[in-house]
């Protein structure tokens, strides 16, 4: 069925979560940190978080000099693609089913172990701390391409240097500023409120590290020599990491800027099929901004969305429950809604 079936069916993020109820998924009254939040204070993460996050963004390009063979001029081989993709894979979706749809909307819930596990794989991609990365997002969906949203490609004005200008402070210019990494009690009070969360999110730079030396030492295991440790880092580390940020950047640069607005959303949000298929169904973003506590971003019959498939195995397996959908997703046929 075509997605423009559900165009009358836009919904606010509160009355997503009325909707998700009348679906039938029962939940309990808690904050999502959309329409909840109390006060527009925020306090800036410390100066270690801040070198550590822009270090995160800086150093991954030297994987890509390295695997061009301008630095350290590596080798590529098929077990380093294979752990390149697994990292990928994993790593990802801590991000796209934890930090984003699980953490940041409350999309559904689950329990303390897949929890700790979605948080230090999204940890792993080198994206920030997890209170610092839900505090940042609710505050762009409270503000969306408006003054206070912190990596809007739509404040900078409309003419070509305007536009370029805004398009690359939404991509990576936005953390160089005062505008985000931003760590904030209120914006995300559920996340500390939970200990084992706040543990995660205490011991960010051992993720780092580990998403850093694992490669290394598999790659190690593999071959047997520091080469063959220093292949695997290149590519299944630092490559990895530069590829799937640049993807998530996308979806806050290219996503609120160039693509299909299925849904009249207040801000520009768009469906983007490419960075949804880098990102696991994250660029079907004007859907997420429509519903943005929906477990599914890809609404569409052909909008792949491999998270939303995860979830669907999660809760399969009893792993996932209390998941939120749009009232509109009762077509799709997803089976979700029926208990
Ligand atoms: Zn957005
Ligand atoms: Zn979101």
């Amino acid at each position: 069925m075509d997605i423009s079936t559900y165009q009358t069916d836009f919904v606010t993020s509160a009355d997503t979560l009325r909707i998700g109820n009348d679906l039938g998924v029962t939940a309990a009254p808690i904050k999502t940190g959309i329409e909840v939040l109390p006060d527009d204070r925020v306090q800036g993460v410390s100066f270690l978080s801040k070198l550590l996050t822009l270090a995160a963004v800086v150093l991954p390009v030297f994987g890509i000099l390295s695997a061009a063979k301008i630095l350290w001029g590596t080798d590529l081989h098929l077990t380093d693609l294979y752990a390149a993709a697994g990292f990928y894979v994993l790593t990802g979706l801590g991000i796209t089913v934890g930090y984003h749809r699980l953490f940041a909307h409350r999309s559904f819930e689950t329990g303390p172990l897949l929890r700790v596990a979605l948080a230090i794989l999204g940890a792993m991609t080198l994206q920030g701390p997890l209170t610092q990365w839900v505090t940042d997002h609710r505050i762009h969906h409270l503000h969306s391409d408006k003054d206070g949203d912190p990596h809007s490609p739509n404040l900078a004005g409309n003419s070509f240097f305007g536009i370029l200008k805004g398009i690359l402070h939404a991509h990576v210019g936005w953390m160089f500023t005062e505008k985000g990494l931003h760590r904030n009690s209120k914006y995300a009070s559920d996340i500390y409120g939970d200990k084992y969360l706040l543990a995660v999110d205490r011991l960010y730079l051992f993720w780092v590290t580990l998403s850093l030396a694992l490669p290394f030492v598999m790659g190690y295991a593999a071959g047997g020599t520091l080469g063959s440790g220093l292949e695997m880092f290149v590519w299944a580390g630092l490559v990895r990491i530069f590829l799937f940020q640049h993807s998530t950047f996308a979806v806050n640069s290219i996503c609120h800027k160039f693509g299909r607005r299925n849904y009249q959303t207040k801000d520009n949000s768009r469906n983007q099929f490419v960075v949804a298929l880098l990102t696991f169904g994250e660029g079907w973003h004007n859907n997420h901004h429509a519903f943005p506590r929906s477990a599914r971003h890809g609404l569409g019959k052909f909008q792949i969305d491999f998270s939303w498939i995860m979830i669907i195995a999660m809760k399969k397996f009893k792993l996932a429950y209390n998941v939120y959908l749009p009232k509109s997703s009762r077509v799709l046929n997803s089976g979700l809604h029926k208990r």
